[in-house]
């Protein structure tokens, strides 16, 4: 396992070098991993970043993550809010695709997913949102102690380094008014609120206001209602994206011999053994246990595979895509799947790769025409380097304006409210959530086990409880400057799948994202794609709001309200009943979903017999020492953004891992703790590592090519 001789571009290495506004990789040879770790984490993302911090606090325990993905270099697309949007750098990017969604138009959408260290936090949108106390007490309700609201707190405020340093303006017009009883103000996150708001973001609270909804001054209180602007993570100070790496690992990594972090190393699997008279036992399993004892992994197809093996825990943190295929080819998931990929079985577990949710959005464009009006649109030639030079010289200006400011949640009951011609679908609203439900709700095959049925219709009562309560949202409206109201479902009833079609994750020509069939099954529920209708029709509500019309929105069909078809240029020719203008809707709503990127559930944390795969602590079912700690733990799909709950999830699961580890492993041995010459981040060494609490503090000289957004990213401009 441990080969000197081979140089094995294990890159724990590298170093920072900011000239030029650039960040450099030194040089890297033959620096070897250790032969053992107490912990191997899988995935260097949200999660695995936050996990590899807190269990490397301890000097006595070592640690490894695996990293798929390179280093990101600070380029200015990356960290630059007013820049999010502009298309993902590839590398970064693991360019997976769904199947052909047979419920939408019977084509394939793309999934971008973080393939880099950091994960998802380099490429998201950077909004913050935690969701509501609703949201996670329905997680304890399905059988989980410990994870409601109140086990939930402690941990957003680990996380989080809240600064309100905002303009004023902003705090008594918008408003923006955090509560910092419920925030942290010294976790490694920083969260902050954006220097430059546009003047449309006003428009648009004003516009709920009129409609009589609330205008909610702080997100992040556990409730979520009405219009309001979002915090983000960046920092307050550079007004630039900050993300796990720069949050949870460069602070550490140098100071830290017994963590490593890999780079360009994929894992292929786990190395497990099945105990049959274990003296440990797991639930449901008696005394059959699997135990990891390592993993497999390359730098890409064509070179060798190494072993890394472990004292302790597999810890598998490569997200809600790529856990549960792991999982699944190294015999872990459903017997009929696991036959299929012709892998022995270690744990018949049936849920692994179900249950998977996402929100599912689409992006109607009103067409803001006011003359003169200031939009992201207006960022071009010399406006553009303008603004360059403004958030170089000072970080204000509208490049520190994410993508996404502003947005709204609102309860299914005001969506139906006032709207006597809702979409038929909702006539038969008591019904929804039926224990009848049709079983096209869940994948078929495997995706029906009783176990998995069960589950769902746990979920579904929980659900029903959730939509029916006025002070709870079904969906999210994000607004932006040029006047797209992209709509998104933010408690979806439909279930997706995660399936591993080759037991060599890297054959072929796309790799992991060629290997893994990902099916989000949009609208396999006829509730998701209904509501996405309801939605469109209160966005007309929106944007006939007076404070909207200031805006002299001038949409095109069929978003705009065929009553009103003089008002707009380009739009129904007659009107069209309301029965025609739902099938418009219906239509467009169907051709246009993608994903809010907020994939999850595929590892679910439920108990076993409603198609769990981990248990409250994390512990994958059957398994002695392999945990999930990524967004697929989540058993229901958060009413919010995900990444707030994603690093609170790791924050918990951090704590939950160190109080095992006394429990049933006892403390390392030292022998097991690897030589630190195998360790670059030796201050002797002649290689730096990057420097505590480094950020990416740039200029603004190398130029992203600028066009307006592409659409990557949360907003399709519609036609
Ligand atoms: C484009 C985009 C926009 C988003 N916008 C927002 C937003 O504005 N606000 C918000 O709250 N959330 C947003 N999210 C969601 C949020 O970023 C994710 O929920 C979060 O990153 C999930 O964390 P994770 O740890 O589960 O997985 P990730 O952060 O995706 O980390 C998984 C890591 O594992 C690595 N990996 C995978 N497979 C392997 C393997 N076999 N071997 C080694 N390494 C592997 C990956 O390269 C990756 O680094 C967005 C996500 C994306 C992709």
């Amino acid at each position: 396992m441990h080969e000197p001789q081979q140089a094995m571009q294990l890159v724990v290495l590298w170093a920072e070098k900011m000239s030029n506004n650039r960040a450099h990789r030194l040089s890297i040879n033959a620096v070897m991993l250790g032969p053992t770790y107490d912990y191997i984490i899988v995935g260097g993302g949200v999660s695995g970043l936050v996990v590899a911090n807190r269990l490397s606090e301890d000097p006595e325990v070592t640690v490894l993550i695996l990293e798929a993905g390179d280093l990101d270099s600070c380029s200015e697309i990356v960290t630059v809010p007013g820049l999010i949007g502009h298309g993902f750098p590839p590398a970064y990017n693991w360019n997976f695709t769904t199947t052909r969604q047979e419920f939408l138009d019977n084509r394939t959408r793309d999934y971008g997913q973080g393939h880099v260290v950091g994960g998802g936090s380099i490429l998201n949108g950077i909004v913050m949102t935690r969701g509501t106390v609703a949201d996670y007490n329905a997680w304890e309700a399905l059988g989980n102690p410990g994870w409601g609201w109140k086990g939930l707190l402690p941990y957003f405020k680990k996380n989080e380094r809240f600064e309100a340093n905002f303009p004023q303006a902003h705090a008594d017009t918008l408003p923006i008014r955090p509560d910092l009883t419920l925030h942290g103000t010294n976790g490694p996150l920083e969260v902050t609120y954006p220097n430059y708001l546009y003047n449309q973001s006003s428009n648009f609270l004003q516009g709920f206001s009129e409609l009589g909804m609330p205008v909610q001054p702080d997100p992040n209180t556990g409730a979520l209602l009405g219009a309001m602007i979002v915090p983000a993570s960046m920092l307050a100070k550079n007004q630039s994206r900050h993300d796990a790496r720069r949050a949870y690992l460069d602070p550490v990594l140098h100071h830290r011999p017994n963590l490593h972090l890999a780079v360009q190393q994929t894992v292929t699997r786990l190395l497990l053994r099945t105990e049959e008279n274990s003296t440990i036992v797991a639930p449901h399993f008696g005394r059959r246990v699997a135990v990891a004892y390592g993993v497999e992994f390359t730098t890409s197809a064509e070179e060798p595979r190494r072993t890394v093996s472990c004292n302790h825990e597999v810890i598998l943190a490569a997200g809600a895509i790529v856990s549960p295929a792991l999982l699944q080819v190294s015999g872990i998931g459903p017997a009929p799947i696991l036959n299929e990929l012709n892998v022995s079985v270690h744990v018949n577990l049936p849920g692994v790769g179900f249950n998977l949710q996402d929100h599912a959005m689409v992006g109607a464009f009103y067409n803001y025409t006011k003359p003169g009006l200031f939009t992201e649109h207006s960022l071009v030639g010399p406006v553009l380097e303008r603004a360059k030079q403004e958030y170089s010289a000072n970080r204000t200006g509208p490049l520190t304006s994410p993508l996404i400011t502003t947005v709204a949640f609102t309860s299914l009951h005001a969506l139906l409210a006032n709207d006597t011609n809702h979409h038929p679908f909702f006539n038969t609203i008591a019904n929804l959530t039926s224990p009848t439900f049709s079983l096209q709700s869940l994948p078929p095959g495997s995706g029906r086990h009783t176990s998995l049925v069960r589950g769902y219709t746990a979920q579904l009562a929980v659900l029903r409880k959730l939509l029916a309560r006025k002070d709870l949202p079904a969906l999210e409206i994000m607004a932006d400057s040029i006047g797209t109201l992209t709509v998104s479902v933010q408690r979806p009833l439909s279930r997706g799948s995660v399936r591993a079609l080759n037991r060599d994750l890297l054959a072929g020509e796309r790799g992991v994202a060629g290997n893994v069939a990902l099916d989000p099954r949009y609208c396999a529920h006829e509730y998701d794609c209904a509501l996405l209708v309801q939605a469109l029709r209160f966005n007309r509500r929106v944007i006939a709001t007076k404070a909207m019309q200031e805006l002299m929105p001038r949409p095109g069909k069929p978003w705009a309200d065929p009553a009103t078809v003089e008002d707009a240029e380009k739009t129904y020719e007659e009107e069209g009943d309301n029965e025609q203008d739902n099938e418009a809707l219906l239509g467009a709503v169907k051709e246009r979903i993608q994903t809010e990127f907020h994939v999850s559930g595929t590892t679910a944390m439920m108990p076993l017999d409603m198609g769990g795969v981990v248990n409250p602590r994390l512990v994958v079912y059957g398994t002695a020492n392999v945990r999930v700690v990524d967004a697929g733990i989540m058993p229901l799909v958060v009413g919010a953004h995900l990444q707030a709950g994603v690093y609170a999830v790791a924050e918990k699961a951090a704590d939950l891992i160190k109080e095992d580890r006394k429990v049933w492993l006892g403390p390392p041995s030292p022998a097991s703790i690897p030589s630190p010459s195998g360790t670059v981040f030796n201050k002797g060494n002649g290689i730096s590592g990057p420097k505590e609490g480094r950020n990416c503090t740039f200029g603004m000289s190398s130029r992203p090519s600028h066009g307006h957004r592409h659409d990557t990213m949360h907003r399709k401009p519609a036609a």
